[in-house]
Protein backbone atom coordinates (compact mmCIF):
# COMPACT_ATOMS: atom_id res chain seq x y z
CA UNK A 1 0.00 0.00 0.00
CA UNK A 2 1.34 3.71 -0.90
CA UNK A 3 1.82 6.17 1.81
CA UNK A 4 -1.17 8.24 0.56
CA UNK A 5 -3.07 7.93 -2.52
CA UNK A 6 -6.53 9.80 -3.54
CA UNK A 7 -8.20 8.22 -6.38
CA UNK A 8 -11.09 10.02 -7.83
CA UNK A 9 -13.33 6.99 -9.77
CA UNK A 10 -16.32 9.08 -10.68
CA UNK A 11 -17.71 12.59 -10.32
CA UNK A 12 -21.29 13.59 -10.27
CA UNK A 13 -21.85 16.98 -10.94
CA UNK A 14 -19.55 18.72 -7.88
CA UNK A 15 -19.71 15.33 -5.95
CA UNK A 16 -16.70 13.01 -5.63
CA UNK A 17 -16.75 8.96 -5.60
CA UNK A 18 -13.29 8.42 -4.48
CA UNK A 19 -10.78 5.57 -2.64
CA UNK A 20 -7.64 7.01 -0.35
CA UNK A 21 -5.27 4.53 -0.03
CA UNK A 22 -2.99 4.07 2.97
CA UNK A 23 -0.34 1.51 4.28
CA UNK A 24 -3.43 0.62 6.89
CA UNK A 25 -6.10 0.30 4.74
CA UNK A 26 -8.50 1.78 2.05
CA UNK A 27 -10.70 4.89 2.85
CA UNK A 28 -13.91 4.88 0.54
CA UNK A 29 -14.90 8.31 0.11
CA UNK A 30 -17.32 10.28 0.36
CA UNK A 31 -16.41 8.83 4.11
CA UNK A 32 -17.72 9.37 7.47
CA UNK A 33 -15.88 8.78 10.08
CA UNK A 34 -16.67 8.00 13.67
CA UNK A 35 -15.32 9.67 16.57
CA UNK A 36 -13.34 7.60 18.94
CA UNK A 37 -12.75 10.60 22.06
CA UNK A 38 -10.80 9.11 24.28
CA UNK A 39 -9.53 5.99 22.18
CA UNK A 40 -13.18 4.56 21.83
CA UNK A 41 -16.22 4.67 20.06
CA UNK A 42 -18.17 5.28 23.54
CA UNK A 43 -20.19 1.95 24.06
CA UNK A 44 -19.11 0.02 20.58
CA UNK A 45 -16.63 -2.40 20.31
CA UNK A 46 -14.01 -1.60 17.38
CA UNK A 47 -14.98 -4.64 15.68
CA UNK A 48 -18.75 -3.29 15.75
CA UNK A 49 -17.72 -0.30 14.25
CA UNK A 50 -15.82 -1.59 11.65
CA UNK A 51 -19.50 -4.08 10.95
CA UNK A 52 -21.32 -1.07 10.28
CA UNK A 53 -18.99 0.43 7.52
CA UNK A 54 -16.24 2.75 8.41
CA UNK A 55 -13.02 2.47 7.13
CA UNK A 56 -11.44 5.06 9.17
CA UNK A 57 -11.99 6.54 13.32
CA UNK A 58 -10.84 9.96 14.25
CA UNK A 59 -9.25 10.10 17.92
CA UNK A 60 -9.21 13.32 20.01
CA UNK A 61 -5.41 14.82 20.94
CA UNK A 62 -6.79 17.10 23.55
CA UNK A 63 -8.44 14.22 25.16
CA UNK A 64 -5.82 12.05 24.63
CA UNK A 65 -2.32 14.39 25.70
CA UNK A 66 -4.33 14.85 29.41
CA UNK A 67 -5.35 11.58 29.82
CA UNK A 68 -3.61 9.00 29.70
CA UNK A 69 -1.02 10.99 27.92
CA UNK A 70 0.18 10.41 24.62
CA UNK A 71 3.67 9.47 26.12
CA UNK A 72 2.02 6.68 27.71
CA UNK A 73 0.41 5.70 24.77
CA UNK A 74 3.18 5.62 22.71
CA UNK A 75 4.88 3.46 25.22
CA UNK A 76 1.68 0.94 24.79
CA UNK A 77 2.78 0.73 21.34
CA UNK A 78 0.53 3.65 19.75
CA UNK A 79 -2.97 4.12 19.90
CA UNK A 80 -3.67 1.53 17.13
CA UNK A 81 -2.61 -1.40 19.16
CA UNK A 82 -4.03 0.47 22.20
CA UNK A 83 -7.46 0.16 21.28
CA UNK A 84 -7.85 -2.54 19.00
CA UNK A 85 -8.41 -0.83 16.09
CA UNK A 86 -5.76 -1.64 12.93
CA UNK A 87 -7.57 0.72 10.20
CA UNK A 88 -6.39 4.09 9.66
CA UNK A 89 -6.99 6.85 12.50
CA UNK A 90 -7.24 10.91 12.13
CA UNK A 91 -6.29 12.67 14.65
CA UNK A 92 -7.20 16.41 15.25
CA UNK A 93 -5.15 19.25 16.42
CA UNK A 94 -6.21 19.66 19.66
CA UNK A 95 -6.79 23.14 18.54
CA UNK A 96 -10.52 23.21 18.79
CA UNK A 97 -10.87 21.37 22.41
CA UNK A 98 -8.12 23.46 23.40
CA UNK A 99 -10.15 26.86 22.59
CA UNK A 100 -13.39 25.56 23.53
CA UNK A 101 -13.29 23.02 26.52
CA UNK A 102 -10.21 24.04 28.72
CA UNK A 103 -9.56 26.95 31.00
CA UNK A 104 -7.73 29.97 31.58
CA UNK A 105 -6.29 30.26 27.81
CA UNK A 106 -3.58 32.40 26.38
CA UNK A 107 -3.02 32.67 23.22
CA UNK A 108 0.41 34.02 21.66
CA UNK A 109 1.99 33.75 18.24
CA UNK A 110 3.90 30.62 19.53
CA UNK A 111 0.63 28.86 20.59
CA UNK A 112 -1.77 28.05 23.46
CA UNK A 113 -1.53 27.88 27.17
CA UNK A 114 -4.14 26.50 28.88
CA UNK A 115 -5.13 24.14 32.08
CA UNK A 116 -6.14 21.02 32.01
CA UNK A 117 -10.58 20.78 32.21
CA UNK A 118 -9.58 17.72 34.26
CA UNK A 119 -7.29 18.56 36.49
CA UNK A 120 -6.65 22.58 36.23
CA UNK A 121 -2.86 21.02 35.02
CA UNK A 122 -1.06 23.85 32.98
CA UNK A 123 -0.08 22.55 29.38
CA UNK A 124 1.07 24.08 26.14
CA UNK A 125 -0.30 23.47 23.07
CA UNK A 126 1.66 24.58 19.67
CA UNK A 127 2.20 23.68 16.15
CA UNK A 128 5.18 21.68 16.89
CA UNK A 129 3.88 20.28 19.91
CA UNK A 130 0.86 19.16 18.30
CA UNK A 131 2.22 17.51 15.82
CA UNK A 132 4.44 15.35 18.54
CA UNK A 133 1.74 13.91 20.07
CA UNK A 134 -0.29 13.09 16.69
CA UNK A 135 3.07 11.06 16.06
CA UNK A 136 3.30 9.61 19.48
CA UNK A 137 -0.35 8.28 18.97
CA UNK A 138 1.24 7.05 15.92
CA UNK A 139 -1.80 8.93 13.50
CA UNK A 140 -2.32 7.81 9.93
CA UNK A 141 -3.83 11.79 9.43
CA UNK A 142 -2.20 14.08 10.89
CA UNK A 143 -4.57 17.97 10.75
CA UNK A 144 -2.49 20.99 11.10
CA UNK A 145 -3.00 23.06 14.23
CA UNK A 146 -5.21 25.98 13.77
CA UNK A 147 -6.55 29.25 15.63
CA UNK A 148 -10.23 29.28 15.88
CA UNK A 149 -12.83 32.26 16.10
CA UNK A 150 -16.19 32.64 16.13
CA UNK A 151 -18.07 33.25 12.95
CA UNK A 152 -19.48 36.33 14.07
CA UNK A 153 -15.84 37.78 15.09
CA UNK A 154 -15.27 41.09 13.12
CA UNK A 155 -13.22 40.08 10.07
CA UNK A 156 -10.19 42.04 11.01
CA UNK A 157 -10.15 39.50 13.92
CA UNK A 158 -11.01 37.07 11.48
CA UNK A 159 -8.61 37.85 8.91
CA UNK A 160 -5.77 37.94 11.99
CA UNK A 161 -6.63 34.48 12.95
CA UNK A 162 -6.59 32.96 9.30
CA UNK A 163 -3.27 34.78 8.83
CA UNK A 164 -2.17 33.19 11.67
CA UNK A 165 -3.70 29.85 11.37
CA UNK A 166 -1.52 29.76 8.36
CA UNK A 167 1.84 30.49 9.69
CA UNK A 168 1.02 27.69 11.57
CA UNK A 169 0.45 25.72 9.13
CA UNK A 170 3.58 25.67 7.86
CA UNK A 171 4.95 25.30 10.95
CA UNK A 172 2.91 22.26 11.50
CA UNK A 173 4.20 20.98 7.92
CA UNK A 174 8.06 21.25 9.44
CA UNK A 175 6.75 19.60 12.39
CA UNK A 176 5.46 16.69 10.85
CA UNK A 177 8.18 16.61 8.05
CA UNK A 178 10.51 16.45 11.18
CA UNK A 179 9.41 12.97 12.43
CA UNK A 180 11.17 11.48 9.67
CA UNK A 181 9.49 7.53 10.19
CA UNK A 182 6.00 8.80 11.10
CA UNK A 183 6.25 11.17 8.12
CA UNK A 184 7.22 8.35 5.80
CA UNK A 185 3.85 6.71 6.63
CA UNK A 186 0.87 8.91 7.67
CA UNK A 187 -0.65 12.25 5.75
CA UNK A 188 -1.25 15.74 6.91
CA UNK A 189 -3.74 17.30 6.19
CA UNK A 190 -4.02 21.70 6.63
CA UNK A 191 -6.97 23.65 7.42
CA UNK A 192 -8.85 26.47 5.46
CA UNK A 193 -10.06 29.12 7.43
CA UNK A 194 -11.88 32.60 7.00
CA UNK A 195 -15.25 32.15 8.23
CA UNK A 196 -18.12 33.02 6.08
CA UNK A 197 -15.66 35.38 4.27
CA UNK A 198 -14.93 34.28 0.39
CA UNK A 199 -12.04 36.28 -0.51
CA UNK A 200 -10.09 35.45 3.65
CA UNK A 201 -11.21 31.76 2.26
CA UNK A 202 -9.32 32.42 -0.83
CA UNK A 203 -6.53 33.93 0.58
CA UNK A 204 -6.56 30.68 3.05
CA UNK A 205 -6.98 28.20 0.32
CA UNK A 206 -3.88 29.78 -1.78
CA UNK A 207 -1.42 29.94 1.33
CA UNK A 208 -2.39 26.15 1.98
CA UNK A 209 -1.35 24.73 -1.53
CA UNK A 210 1.96 26.90 -1.61
CA UNK A 211 2.86 24.85 1.41
CA UNK A 212 1.29 21.91 0.02
CA UNK A 213 -0.61 19.07 1.92
CA UNK A 214 -1.97 15.83 1.16
CA UNK A 215 -5.75 16.51 2.11
CA UNK A 216 -7.76 19.71 2.88
CA UNK A 217 -9.94 20.69 5.29
CA UNK A 218 -12.47 22.98 5.54
CA UNK A 219 -12.26 24.43 8.81
CA UNK A 220 -14.33 26.79 11.25
CA UNK A 221 -18.09 25.42 9.97
CA UNK A 222 -20.48 23.84 12.09
CA UNK A 223 -19.79 25.96 14.89
CA UNK A 224 -23.12 27.30 15.21
CA UNK A 225 -23.55 29.81 12.02
CA UNK A 226 -26.33 27.26 10.83
CA UNK A 227 -27.24 25.01 7.62
CA UNK A 228 -28.12 27.75 5.32
CA UNK A 229 -25.00 29.57 6.17
CA UNK A 230 -22.39 26.52 5.77
CA UNK A 231 -23.90 25.63 2.79
CA UNK A 232 -23.21 29.39 1.91
CA UNK A 233 -19.45 29.16 2.36
CA UNK A 234 -19.79 24.96 0.71
CA UNK A 235 -20.99 26.27 -2.75
CA UNK A 236 -17.26 28.02 -3.00
CA UNK A 237 -15.02 26.71 -0.42
CA UNK A 238 -14.47 23.49 -2.06
CA UNK A 239 -13.67 24.81 -5.30
CA UNK A 240 -10.88 26.73 -3.93
CA UNK A 241 -9.00 23.69 -2.94
CA UNK A 242 -6.26 21.43 -4.73
CA UNK A 243 -9.09 19.34 -6.74
CA UNK A 244 -6.94 16.05 -7.22
CA UNK A 245 -6.95 15.78 -2.83
CA UNK A 246 -9.28 14.83 -0.52
CA UNK A 247 -11.21 17.81 1.23
CA UNK A 248 -12.37 17.19 4.98
CA UNK A 249 -15.56 18.74 6.51
CA UNK A 250 -14.74 19.14 10.08
CA UNK A 251 -17.08 18.27 12.63
CA UNK A 252 -20.08 17.88 9.95
CA UNK A 253 -22.62 16.49 11.13
CA UNK A 254 -26.50 15.87 10.47
CA UNK A 255 -27.65 13.79 7.68
CA UNK A 256 -29.08 16.57 5.50
CA UNK A 257 -25.52 18.44 6.32
CA UNK A 258 -23.51 15.67 5.03
CA UNK A 259 -26.05 14.99 1.97
CA UNK A 260 -25.56 18.63 1.21
CA UNK A 261 -22.00 18.82 1.53
CA UNK A 262 -21.18 15.60 -0.35
CA UNK A 263 -23.31 17.61 -3.60
CA UNK A 264 -21.27 20.41 -2.95
CA UNK A 265 -18.12 18.63 -2.90
CA UNK A 266 -16.55 17.12 0.19
CA UNK A 267 -15.49 13.64 0.21
CA UNK A 268 -14.77 13.19 4.68
CA UNK A 269 -16.66 13.78 7.79
CA UNK A 270 -16.79 13.42 10.83
CA UNK A 271 -19.64 14.05 13.85
CA UNK A 272 -20.11 12.73 17.52
CA UNK A 273 -23.95 13.22 16.34
CA UNK A 274 -24.21 9.36 15.85
CA UNK A 275 -22.50 7.93 19.67
CA UNK A 276 -23.59 11.09 21.33
CA UNK A 277 -27.81 10.93 20.02
CA UNK A 278 -27.23 7.08 20.91
CA UNK A 279 -26.47 7.50 24.56
CA UNK A 280 -29.49 10.00 24.98
CA UNK A 281 -31.65 7.71 23.21
CA UNK A 282 -32.02 9.58 19.66
CA UNK A 283 -32.33 7.24 17.06
CA UNK A 284 -32.01 8.37 13.14
CA UNK A 285 -34.54 6.90 10.91
CA UNK A 286 -34.93 7.29 6.87
CA UNK A 287 -37.91 9.36 8.04
CA UNK A 288 -35.91 11.57 10.22
CA UNK A 289 -34.70 10.91 14.08
CA UNK A 290 -36.63 9.66 16.70
CA UNK A 291 -36.67 10.08 20.85
CA UNK A 292 -37.38 6.60 22.02
CA UNK A 293 -37.93 7.50 25.03
CA UNK A 294 -41.25 8.71 23.88
CA UNK A 295 -44.05 7.20 25.36
CA UNK A 296 -45.37 6.24 21.47
CA UNK A 297 -42.67 3.47 21.00
CA UNK A 298 -43.37 1.84 24.72
CA UNK A 299 -45.65 -0.91 22.69
CA UNK A 300 -44.21 -0.40 19.22
CA UNK A 301 -43.25 -3.80 17.86
CA UNK A 302 -41.06 -2.93 14.98
CA UNK A 303 -37.77 -2.15 14.30
CA UNK A 304 -35.85 1.55 15.11
CA UNK A 305 -35.57 1.58 11.05
CA UNK A 306 -37.45 -0.81 8.78
CA UNK A 307 -35.30 -0.20 5.99
CA UNK A 308 -32.32 -0.35 8.00
CA UNK A 309 -29.63 -3.81 7.62
CA UNK A 310 -27.76 -3.41 10.51
CA UNK A 311 -27.73 -6.19 13.76
CA UNK A 312 -30.16 -3.83 16.30
CA UNK A 313 -33.00 -3.77 13.64
CA UNK A 314 -32.34 -6.99 12.62
CA UNK A 315 -33.21 -8.06 16.30
CA UNK A 316 -34.93 -5.99 19.10
CA UNK A 317 -38.21 -3.57 18.72
CA UNK A 318 -38.87 -0.28 19.28
CA UNK A 319 -40.56 -1.03 22.35
CA UNK A 320 -37.70 -3.26 23.54
CA UNK A 321 -35.28 -0.17 22.86
CA UNK A 322 -37.57 2.18 24.61
CA UNK A 323 -37.42 0.17 27.92
CA UNK A 324 -33.66 -0.30 28.02
CA UNK A 325 -33.11 3.63 27.49
CA UNK A 326 -35.80 4.24 30.00
CA UNK A 327 -34.05 2.12 32.85
CA UNK A 328 -31.33 3.42 31.86
CA UNK A 329 -29.50 0.14 30.52
CA UNK A 330 -26.23 -0.06 29.49
CA UNK A 331 -27.29 -2.32 26.68
CA UNK A 332 -29.68 0.73 25.24
CA UNK A 333 -27.01 2.90 24.94
CA UNK A 334 -24.94 0.43 23.24
CA UNK A 335 -27.52 -0.97 21.02
CA UNK A 336 -28.81 2.53 19.95
CA UNK A 337 -25.37 3.58 19.01
CA UNK A 338 -24.42 0.84 16.66
CA UNK A 339 -27.80 1.42 14.74
CA UNK A 340 -27.02 4.76 14.51
CA UNK A 341 -23.70 3.91 13.31
CA UNK A 342 -24.78 1.94 10.73
CA UNK A 343 -27.55 4.46 9.34
CA UNK A 344 -24.47 6.95 8.68
CA UNK A 345 -22.59 4.59 7.36
CA UNK A 346 -25.41 3.38 5.11
CA UNK A 347 -26.09 6.82 4.19
CA UNK A 348 -22.10 7.13 3.04
CA UNK A 349 -22.45 4.03 0.91
CA UNK A 350 -25.78 5.11 -0.83
CA UNK A 351 -24.51 8.45 -1.53
CA UNK A 352 -21.14 6.58 -3.01
CA UNK A 353 -23.39 4.16 -5.18
CA UNK A 354 -25.72 7.19 -6.31
CA UNK A 355 -22.53 9.22 -7.34
CA UNK A 356 -21.24 6.25 -9.24
CA UNK A 357 -24.56 5.27 -11.30
CA UNK A 358 -24.99 9.75 -11.92
CA UNK A 359 -28.19 10.16 -10.36
CA UNK A 360 -26.85 11.62 -7.06
CA UNK A 361 -29.37 15.15 -7.42
CA UNK A 362 -32.25 12.49 -7.51
CA UNK A 363 -30.93 10.18 -4.53
CA UNK A 364 -30.39 13.24 -2.63
CA UNK A 365 -34.19 15.39 -3.34
CA UNK A 366 -35.45 11.85 -2.63
CA UNK A 367 -33.54 11.47 1.20
CA UNK A 368 -34.58 15.20 1.66
CA UNK A 369 -38.73 14.38 0.78
CA UNK A 370 -38.59 11.62 3.51
CA UNK A 371 -36.37 13.04 6.15
CA UNK A 372 -38.15 15.30 8.61
CA UNK A 373 -35.40 16.99 10.18
CA UNK A 374 -37.93 17.86 13.16
CA UNK A 375 -37.28 14.97 16.08
CA UNK A 376 -40.81 12.66 16.15
ZN1 LIG B 1 -30.66 -0.28 12.51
Amino acid sequence: MPRFQFTIHATDGKARRGTIAMQRGEIRTPAFMPVGTAATVKAVKPQDVRASGADILLGNTYHLMLRPTAERVARLGGLHTFMGWDRPILTDSGGYQVMSLSELTKRSEEGVAFASHLDGSRHMMSPERSMEIQRLLGSDIVMAFDELVPTTSTRDVQAKAMERSMRWAKRSRAGFDSGEDHAARAALFGIQQGALDEGLRKASADALKDIGFDGYAVGGLAVGEGQEAMFGVLDYAPGQLDATKPRYLMGVGKPDDIVGAVERGIDMFDCVLPTRSGRTGQAFTRAGPINIRNAKFAEDQGPLDPACPCPVCGTWSRAYLHHLVRAGEILGAMLMTEHNLWFYQTLMADLRAAIEEQRLTAFANDFRAKYQTKQG
